[in-house]
């Protein structure tokens, strides 16, 4: 019987199946796919400090310094800085990378390994798999966006699910370090789209509600506006994001972590980030759980206390700009524009942590004009 469990091999079970073996627990991973990385759902930006916590060297595509942010009326706030904001990664690489350092730990990685269900009992943990029966102590669900595990616990699906496509198109970006965001009902509703330099190509993604079109609908548009409606398309994808947190994220002998535990950043619908600051938690929880020979839901609630505490800016707080944002029109968001258009808000936002991006918001409410314009805006949206 292996000590822990872990079902999917993408970032957030390779991770924890690195720390935990890692910390001398026998662990086994379940994977359904017969390699790690693919099919890739994800634009690869990620900040150096998730490259560090990740514990592999992804292959980076592209460094990102600058931003353009296009609103709905085509005014651009450009940001600069010296210092890079981001990086554009090679995704599959890097799910390759976290899953071979997880199995040089001494993770054993089940591929093609199919969970089905599972049941908990007294002693330990059931999975059934495509290939037979696994008993575990415990389990950690890694099943991402779609976990059956997460939802085996009832009422536990994401609060809101955002969809989104993704094209590669064979052209060189003009500017090989500056990414183009751009909001607006016609392009990208409830959400935002994004042109990222990837070194010889370049991706183009949106994501949006999932109460509007399909997301290819509006890649589409995106393409046509920002351009590329002739480049030639390399790769499509597709994926969802699932945002705003789930009911619960632990149960008896059982924890959720990555997007099966809904830690995404609402703002930006990134993941990485979340994992990196989860995973060492449930890696701390899983221990003293086998100290004490406790496996009780008592016990892993102490995995979401944590969780919660450390990411409540990116995740708690995100959740409430994006409340926000869903609200506004195109023409409020318009107004939240030309109110940063300013050398000073711009200053503020060149400063902005992807990793947690409300960390901008004090700074900007404090400008004259921003505040009034974001209470002017919302009170509009509300009445
Ligand atoms: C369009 C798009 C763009 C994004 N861009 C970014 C970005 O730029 N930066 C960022 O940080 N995040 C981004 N994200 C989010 C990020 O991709 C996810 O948060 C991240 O992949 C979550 O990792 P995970 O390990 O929890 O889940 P996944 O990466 O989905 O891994 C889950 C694994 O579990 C396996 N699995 C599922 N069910 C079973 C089962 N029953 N049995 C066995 N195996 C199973 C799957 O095959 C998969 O390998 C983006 C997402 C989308 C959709």
């Amino acid at each position: 019987m292996a000590e822990v469990a872990v079902v999917g091999a993408g970032p957030a079970g390779s991770l924890s199946a690195r720390l935990l073996a890692a910390s001398g627990r026998e662990v086994v991973v379940l994977e359904e796919h017969r390699a790690a990385g693919a099919p890739v759902h994800c634009a690869g930006i990620v900040t150096d400090d998730v490259i560090e916590m990740t514990g592999v060297r992804p292959d980076i595509l592209s460094t990102v310094c600058g931003a353009d942010v296009v609103f709905p009326d085509g005014r651009t706030l450009s940001i600069d800085r010296q210092s890079p904001i981001a990086y554009a990664i090679d995704r599959k690489v890097l799910d390759e990378r976290m899953a071979d350092a997880a199995a040089q730990y001494g993770a054993v990685i089940r591929w093609g390994d199919h969970c089905t269900s599972y049941s908990v009992d007294a002693q330990g943990v059931t999975l059934n798999t495509n290939s037979g029966q696994i008993r575990s102590e415990m389990m950690v669900g890694a099943d991402g966006q779609g976990s059956l595990i997460a939802v085996s616990l009832g009422d536990n699906a994401p609060r809101e699910v955002l969809r989104g496509a993704q094209a590669d198109v064979r052209r060189r970006s003009e500017h090989p370090d500056r990414m183009v965001l751009r909001m607006g009902s016609a392009t990208s509703p409830g959400f935002f789209s994004w042109e990222v330099p990837m070194g010889d190509h370049t991706r183009i993604g949106v994501c949006v509600g999932s109460q509007y079109d399909m997301p290819a609908a509006y890649l589409k548009k995106v393409m046509d506006v920002a351009g590329y409606a002739d480049a030639e398309v390399m790769e499509r994808y597709g994926g969802k994001i699932p945002i705003g947190g789930r009911r619960t994220t632990f149960s008896d002998r059982l924890l959720l972590i990555g997007d099966a535990a809904g830690q995404v950043k609402a703002v930006s619908g990134g993941g990485l980030y979340p994992i990196c600051k989860a995973a060492p938690i449930l890696r701390d929880v899983v221990n003293e759980a086998f100290e004490k020979k406790m496996f009780s839901s008592a016990q892993f609630a102490l995995y979401e206390r944590g969780w919660k505490r450390e990411l409540d800016g990116c995740i708690r707080g995100g959740i409430r700009l994006r409340k926000m944002y869903t609200r506004l029109s195109d023409d409020g968001v318009n107004a939240m524009g030309a109110a940063l258009d300013s050398p000073e808000a711009k200053a503020i936002l060149s400063a902005i942590d992807l990793d947690d991006p409300t960390n901008v918001v004090g700074p900007l409410l404090g400008l004259r004009g921003v505040k009034s314009t974001v209470v002017k805006v919302l009170l509009k949206a509300i009445i």
